[in-house]
């Protein structure tokens, strides 16, 4: 039997006094660094539903599907194809919508389990049933641009219903009635708008 080196000996000696460098996971959980990219989680009530996350995400992890019929918009984080890169957070308007947490351990038996989603109800234009945008994203640029949001129909009117000091007005039927010069204090989308305008 060959002898062991004096360098082997050493480290075997030092490993049984000091242990071993590797960590005991699954056992126990590590320790993350703080800056460490896990998974991503929307935070419901920070996020706002603008979309620009999906827009962003390099790897199409997060898509935006949204339906006039059920009057929502929901944004799907399928984290089974995320790179943990980031850009999310990073471009969140509201920089906390979305967080990288610092989850690692997310292996699962099937994929349509690793999926994070948030629901949020989208506002309809009155003319012609198209989606605006999503109604908390509407309310935050209001409350941004503050006085300023009065300037804009739709912001003034969205963000008065939501205090109650606005009815909803009853929807227009653009196949019975023209839209009218009267219509521009109306939630409307740009197109119904801009027949508003180009009425003489
Ligand atoms: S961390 Fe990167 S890849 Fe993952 S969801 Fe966010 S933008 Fe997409
Ligand atoms: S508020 Fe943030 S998390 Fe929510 S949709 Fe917009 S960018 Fe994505």
């Amino acid at each position: 039997m060959k002898k062991p080196k004096l360098r082997e000996l050493g480290e075997a000696i030092k490993a049984v006094i000091v242990g071993p460098y590797t960590s005991k996971f699954p056992a126990e959980m590590p320790e993350v660094p703080d800056r460490y990219r896990g998974k991503p989680n929307f935070d419901e009530n920070e996020c706002v539903g603008c979309g620009t996350c999906a827009l962003v995400c390099p790897a199409k992890a997060i898509t935006m599907e949204e339906s006039a019929q059920t009057k929502l918009r929901r944004m799907v984080c399928r984290y089974d194809m995320c790179i943990f890169c980031g850009t999310c957070e990073v471009n969140c308007i509201t920089e906390k919508g979305i967080t990288l947490s610092h989850e690692f351990e997310l292996s699962a038996l099937d994929r349509k389990d690793m999926q994070e989603e948030v629901e949020k109800e989208v506002l309809l234009c009155e003319a012609c049933d198209e989606i605006i945008g999503a109604v908390d994203h509407i309310k935050w640029v209001a409350r941004r641009l503050g006085p300023r949001a009065f300037g804009n129909p739709l912001l003034m009117l969205t963000s008065l219903q939501s205090l109650g000091a606005a009815d909803q007005m009853p929807r227009i039927d653009k196949e019975q009635v023209a839209l009218k010069r009267g219509d521009r204090i109306r939630i409307l989308c740009p197109k119904c708008r801009q027949e508003t305008a180009l009425v003489v």
